[in-house]
């Protein structure tokens, strides 16, 4: 029930694959326990503008003008010594598609003038998610972003909103259509990533935690749609961001929590499993 309520609250009657998702960087200059892009773990690492040209063309070979629009993460944003042009690309090809960008805020203070001409040109909304160290210059930029005649919002409650769906790295859990329904990341906001499609940031990111903790989650060819395979569908993709993917067998949905405090990560295994 709880998955449920949470689903209808992150995403009313959404329905799947209408919002695509990309990462400027995997890094981030604020280390949140839980993160669910592993952002602690990462390295540091900047989207190429040629492969995020290539895979927007690609998606919009896809899916053209049905879907809703692009959110920006990370990761920060932010961090991209390039954000500025990650925005123009986004625009060259859903130019009539909504543009969100999310940050914690934290280098606004720090951006030249070029990247605010950016988020003005191409009406991206920055959406600012207070975090402890960011609920300040939040408001803050709230009010500055109108001032520059750029849309902006304030997110989730970054102190009391981390979720956790931990890790079970026997891949013992049981998948199935009704669990699937329940999991309010699957197909959602798909993440695109070197030119393929991922139902949920977890099998997108999941090569970090392998990485800094020797872990061995396995993502096969089954878990992603392939962005580049010409002889693909928009109703491809609609049929595979309906099903569970293989890599669900790690989400422990049982031990679901929400509403966790933010704190800094010690990165920790613990954090995710
Ligand atoms: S600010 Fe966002 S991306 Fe960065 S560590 Fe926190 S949750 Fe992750
Ligand atoms: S792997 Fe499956 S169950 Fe786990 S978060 Fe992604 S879509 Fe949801």
């Amino acid at each position: 029930m709880i998955n449920m309520i949470l689903k209808n609250s992150l995403h009313g009657a959404e329905p799947k694959g209408r919002w695509f998702e990309i990462s400027a960087v995997e890094h981030c200059n604020l280390n949140c326990a839980m993160c669910s892009h592993f952002s602690p773990i990462a390295p540091k690492e900047f989207i190429s503008l040629e492969q995020l040209a290539q895979d927007l063309k690609a998606l919009y070979r896809l899916v053209g003008d049905n879907i809703d629009g692009l959110k920006v993460l990370g990761g920060e944003p932010l961090l991209h010594p390039q954000i500025a042009e990650v925005i123009y690309i986004c625009k060259k090809y859903f130019p009539s598609k909504q543009l969100l960008l999310f940050t914690n805020g934290l280098l606004l203070d720090k951006m030249p003038i070029h990247f605010f001409d950016a988020c003005k040109k191409c009406s991206a909304k920055v959406i600012i998610t207070p975090y402890s160290p960011s609920i300040e210059l939040s408001a803050k930029w709230i009010l500055k972003l109108f001032n520059l005649g750029i849309k902006g919002d304030l997110s989730c409650d970054g102190q009391r909103e981390f979720h956790k769906i931990p890790l079970d790295s026997t891949g013992s859990q049981n998948i199935n259509w009704n669990w699937y329904e329940k999991c309010f990341l699957g197909g959602y906001c798909s993440l695109i990533q070197n030119g393929k499609i991922f139902p949920c940031t977890t099998v997108c990111k999941i090569a970090h935690l392998n990485s800094y903790f020797g872990t061995n989650y396995k993502v096969t060819s089954k878990d992603y749609f392939d962005l580049h395979n010409s002889e693909l569908t928009y109703e491809d993709l609609k049929e595979f961001l309906k099903q569970p993917i293989p890599f669900c067998r790690y989400c422990n949905f049982n031990n679901f929590s929400t509403g966790n405090t933010w704190r800094i990560s010690k990165k920790e295994l613990n954090e995710w499993e």
